[in-house]
């Protein structure tokens, strides 16, 4: 058992180097099962609504424990990068869950202002209805969007973004879960 706390210890810190060689702050999120696809090829489902192939196909895809059910299930709960986080891509199969707004510059809750984020397991979604709206987002690049009338913008779970609507803007918020 300590062994293999090692082990994961060890894949986290190499993980997190490599996002240091790389210059930007991967977004990593936690594993929270496993599947397999039609073609028995290893999918990872993360805390993000993602899924990720971890795929075992020698010699460019080396990852043996894939195959093993007892590694494969110690790696719940390790982290993987989701670059797919880091575009702000909405996750395939999620269904709405709530609206809330239309909220304009003077009605929109003050905290949405600052730095705030989307509980765990839920996306958000920002339709501009009207105006313009600057987006702002911790992802790796940052981005900063100015959005307007009719683009819709992803938000993924937890992560720091703020939005700064225009004088003339009406926005709502769409949340997606599954
Ligand atoms: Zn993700």
């Amino acid at each position: 058992m300590g062994l293999i706390i090692d082990l994961r210890n060890q894949h986290l810190v190499v993980k997190v180097v490599l996002a240091i060689f790389h210059g930007g702050n991967d977004m990593f999120r936690e594993i929270v099962g496993f599947r397999q696809d039609e073609l028995g090829d290893w999918v990872a489902e993360l805390s993000c609504l993602h899924a990720q192939y971890v795929r075992h196909r020698p010699p460019f895809q080396i990852r043996p424990w894939v195959l093993d059910d007892d590694e494969r299930n110690s790696r719940v709960g390790t982290l993987l990068s989701c670059s797919l986080c880091d575009r702000c891509q909405l996750p395939e199969g999620v269904v709405l869950d709530s609206v809330v707004g239309p909220w304009n510059r003077s009605t929109l809750p003050k905290g949405l202002l600052s730095a705030h984020k989307v509980p765990a397991g839920k996306w958000g979604v920002l339709k501009v209805k009207r105006g313009s709206v600057q987006f702002d987002i911790q992802v790796a690049p940052p981005m900063h969007l100015q959005l307007s009338e009719g683009d819709s913008q992803a938000i993924p779970p937890e992560i720091l973004h703020n939005v700064n609507p225009g004088s003339d803007a009406e926005l709502e918020i769409e949340f997606w879960t599954r």
